[in-house]
Formats: C-alpha cells, structure tokens, sequence
C-alpha cells in the first residue's frame, strides 16, 4: 500500500529510537551528526525557515556538494512546506539560473564555495527572494545560526499524494533535463518498495559517494539508510584513493555504485593497496553495467555477485532491484519488479502489442512511483505517461520467465543497420572484456551508404600505449556477427560521463563533428 507520509516523516519516524547512533559522518574530518541531532535540527531549521518566508508550495534549490548537512536543509525545508529542487554543484551560473526560472526557485540553500554562483544565477533567473548557506558567509542567514531560533515548529498541512517533495531534473543524458515532480507519497512509497530487497539497519555503513542531487543518491544513500538507522559517510566528491581510503577507515558495509565505480573496482590496480575486507554488498544502478565486470568486481573484493538495480528520475526512482539474499541471480539482470507495480514489455514496431517472455522491447511502468509529471511541460508528460497511467520508459528490456528483467539499452541509442537492432552497451561490454581496454563507448554513426554503423570510443589500460583500432575491431569481429561489427575506433584520454555514471552519448557525436 503507498505510504501516505511526508517524506520527512517517512524517513525521520524512528529517529528519537536510533537516538545517539551516528546518523552521518564526514569522511574526511570525521565531523558526526546522530540520529537525535539530525531530527532536532531539521525541525529548528524548518522553524527559522518559515519564520523567514518560505510557505507551502514554495520551491527551494539545495546547491550543494554532498556534505553531513544535505540531509538536515533537504528535511528542514520539506517540513517548511517546501519542494526541493535539488542542483548540481558543479552547474555553471547560467546552468543553474535556468533551473532556478524553469522551476521559478524562490531560496536557495547553498555553501560558501559555491555562493558566488548562486549569487550570479539569482541574478540571471530573478524572482529569489533570499540566499541561506549551510556553513557561514558574510551576508548571508546561516543553517547553523537557525538553530537558535526561537521561533515555533511550522504548522504545514502536507498532502502526501498531492504535494511535491522533490523535484530533481532528470540527467540530460538525451536533450535538456527536465524536472520532474515527485509527491511526497512516490518517494515514500518508492522507499517501502525497495526495502525488502536491500534491508539495512543500525551498524550497517554506507558510503554515500555518488552525489545527494541526483535521485539515486537521494534515495540509496539518504532516505534509505536514515529511515533504518544506518550510518551515512559522506564523501564530497569521487576521485579513487579517497574513496577506497573511505571505505577502509569507515569500515564500509554498502556500497551502492555506478558502472564506473564497479569498473574501477574491478580493474584498477589501486584496489589492492586498500583494506576492502569490511564490504558486504556492492550494488550498481543508473547505467549498463555488463556481467563480465560485476563478476570480475566481487570475485576481487571476494562479496557477493554485485547486485543491480534499475529506475529513472521519473520513477522516483526504483522498480527493480536485485535482493541482496537472491540466490544465484542470473548474471547481467538488474532485478525483479517490485511489489506494487506493473510491467509490460511493448513491441518496438506496435506499442499496442506486449511481447512474450522473452522478448526485447520497451519497458511501460504503472505503479505509485510514477512521477506527477515534469513540471510545466504537459507535452512532454503526456508523450511519456498515457493515458492508463503507463510511463513508456524508453528503455529496451527483456523477461526471463522467472521475472529477472534485463535492460538491453535505449529505444534511442540503438543503432539501426540495415534492419537489425545493434545495443551499444552490448559492445560496451564486450570492449571491455579485452585486457588492453580501460574504458570504452560506443554511438552509431551513418556511413557512405547511409548505414549507421558502430563507432567505438577506446580508453587504452596505462601498459598498453601499442593498443591499436585494428586490433580492436578484430577483437570484436571475432565474436560477433558482422552488423555488428565496430566500423571506426577512436582513442580518447576519458570517456565522458555525467554524474550519476552515464556515457554521455551527445559530447560523443559533438566530438566526432568537429574532428
Ligand atoms: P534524460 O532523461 O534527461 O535524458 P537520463 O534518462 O539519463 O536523462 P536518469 O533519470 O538519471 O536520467 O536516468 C534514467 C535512465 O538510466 C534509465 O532510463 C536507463 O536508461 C538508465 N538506467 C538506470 N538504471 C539502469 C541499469 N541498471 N541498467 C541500465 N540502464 C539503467
Ligand atoms: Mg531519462
């Protein structure tokens, strides 16, 4: 059943009873917040919050790498009656005045490095009444110096199924980001679904390196964990030697990851420098992730087969996860449809016609999770969610018939030749196989005789300067059928992604353009 709660309610329930057990540590300077402070504060903040303005319906931009305190203003403004839309640290002026006017932002919530760009983007978009900073800055009201406040709790009359919580923008992988609406009711709803399969608890640790911004971290490595009263170690931004030398002195348990993280862990030769004995899970979401790496990933850090899960922003985010208890998983699924959802398979040429077991096409959802809508965008809503409630994902997947769904790729990164259907990532993975190849992407582009043909973006390992595209296109001849064969090679330094993992496909074909 949904779970009618606001979602600082859904989270923060049961934290008086987790009491003193650490709720979020820094994991650089070792700074702890528990559980009893995270509660008192949030509510003192959301206090000062609406004793300075902010009212139901109002949207907030948390600006804000992931530090101990994004939860405490997330929480704070939602009890304040807020819908949070959260930005991209790293997001330019202008990127992020144009959130703040496609959303008509009037606060943000931001820290002293990054005031200057939140200054300049509340200049560009107008309409912000008031800047905070979750640290301190000249100026500026501080989160910190809100918990003096001696004003009373807001009184906010929250309407779990109606109201927005989050309104996160979608990644932009395909065109411009969008944002997206979530109640308060999807999140909260989306959490219970998930929790069977991934159940964590007091003295569990995570490790919350992918950022709070994007919805897979909000979830997996913020509401999820704080609802059951695990420890949340913050990193502020990925680079390797931080993070193992994270997971070492924190005495990681979870991790929850993206495909290059697993890539890393499996291949780089900095992981065997570090302690990693404390791990339990490894679980991969937000992108393809090929069965060859995640096993060669648990076998070296000796836990077991890394688990995937898959979701978009729009599905708040979860419908499929692997249960850490699953036994024998079969390798490559991202898991089986969670409790309370739908799922049709629909033919790539009819999308009236759902496909037998077995079959690839495109994955259609029905279920509380879906998204109320990209906000001020009723087109773009009603091309994705049809009339019966069903949100047309726009990925390609398969069922087996014990109901592991595979993700083959996007309807719209298929590669299309002469009538068949080519998956980049299934090149992907292949590439990656080979020893010589760190990294690798892969786009189609049309040929002489308008054919579009795969093009392989090839990171070599540090030992193998002499890797050549000849070598490489044979590497993947030999174990394909001809369609399918890589036509062009390209080396390049890094492969791009965007944060939350994903090859970003376009600066691919901008790359290629302008060569
Ligand atoms: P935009 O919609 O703005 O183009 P985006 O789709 O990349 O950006 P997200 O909501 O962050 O934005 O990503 C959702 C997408 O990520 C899914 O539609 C799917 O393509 C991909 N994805 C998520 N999990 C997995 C997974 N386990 N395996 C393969 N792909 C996944
Ligand atoms: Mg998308």
């Amino acid at each position: 059943p949904p779970v009618e709660l606001p979602i600082h309610e859904a989270v923060l329930g049961r934290a008086a009873e987790f009491g003193e057990a650490p709720a979020l540590v820094d994991a650089v300077d070792g700074t702890t917040l528990t559980y009893e402070q995270l509660d008192r504060f949030h509510r003192r903040i959301a206090a000062a919050l609406a004793e300075a303005g902010v009212r139901k319906g109002d949207v907030l931009a948390l600006h804000s790498p992931n530090t101990i305190a994004f939860p405490t203003a997330f929480y704070a403004a939602t009890r304040a009656g807020a819908s949070v839309t959260t930005v991209h640290p790293l997001a330019t002026a202008e990127e992020f005045a144009k959130q703040l006017s496609d959303c008509s932002a009037r606060w943000i919530v931001t820290v002293s490095p990054l005031l200057d760009t939140a200054r300049r983007a509340a200049e560009l978009a107008g309409g912000v009444r008031e800047i905070f900073v979750c640290d301190s800055a000249p100026g500026h009201r501080s989160l910190i110096d809100m918990l003096a406040t001696a004003a009373p709790e807001p009184r906010v009359d929250i309407d779990p199924a109606e109201d927005v919580a989050a309104l996160p923008y979608s990644s932009g992988t395909t065109g411009t980001p969008k944002g997206v609406m979530l109640t308060h009711r999807s999140i909260a709803t989306n959490l219970a679904q998930l929790e069977p399969a991934v159940p964590t608890g007091p003295g569990e640790r995570i490790l919350a390196v992918l950022p709070f911004f994007h919805i897979y971290g909000l979830t997996a490595l913020m509401n999820a964990p704080l609802r059951l009263g695990a420890t949340v170690v913050v990193l502020p931004r990925f680079d390797l030697d931080t993070f193992l030398a994270a997971i070492e002195k924190h005495r990681i348990t979870h991790l929850y990851v993206a495909p290059p993280i697993v890539l890393a862990l499996a291949k780089h030769p900095a992981v065997a420098q570090y302690d990693l004995s404390s791990l339990k899970y490894v679980i991969s979401a937000a992108a393809p992730l090929d069965a060859d790496t995640a096993a060669a990933c648990s076998r070296r850090l000796g836990v077991p087969p890394v688990g995937q899960a898959y979701g978009m922003t729009e599905l708040s985010p979860g419908t499929h996860v692997v249960p850490l208890n699953a036994v024998n998983p079969p390798p490559g699924t991202v898991g089986k449809l969670v409790a309370g959802t739908e799922m049709r398979i629909l033919s790539l040429d009819d999308p009236d016609q759902d496909l037998p077991v077995g079959e690839a096409g495109e994955i259609a959802i029905r279920g509380p999770q879906v998204m109320k809508g990209y906000l001020g965008r009723p087109e773009a809503t009603a091309a994705m969610i049809d009339e019966d409630g069903w949100l047309h994902t726009g990925d390609v997947g398969r069922v087996d018939a014990d109901g592991w769904l595979f993700v083959v790729d996007r309807v719209k990164e298929l590669i299309k030749y002469k009538g068949f259907q080519v998956a980049p990532a299934e090149l992907e993975a292949l590439l990656l196989t080979h020893p010589k190849i760190a990294d690798a992407a892969v786009i189609g582009v049309y040929n002489d005789d308008n054919n579009e043909v795969p093009h392989a973006h090839v990171v070599r390992q540090p030992s193998a300067a002499d890797l050549s595209a000849g070598e490489v296109m044979m590497y993947v001849a030999e174990r394909v059928a001809p369609y399918k064969r890589i036509r062009h090679v390209t080396f390049l330094d890094e492969v791009p992604r965007a944060a939350s993992g994903k090859i970003l496909r376009r600066q691919l074909r901008d790359l290629r353009e302008h060569s």
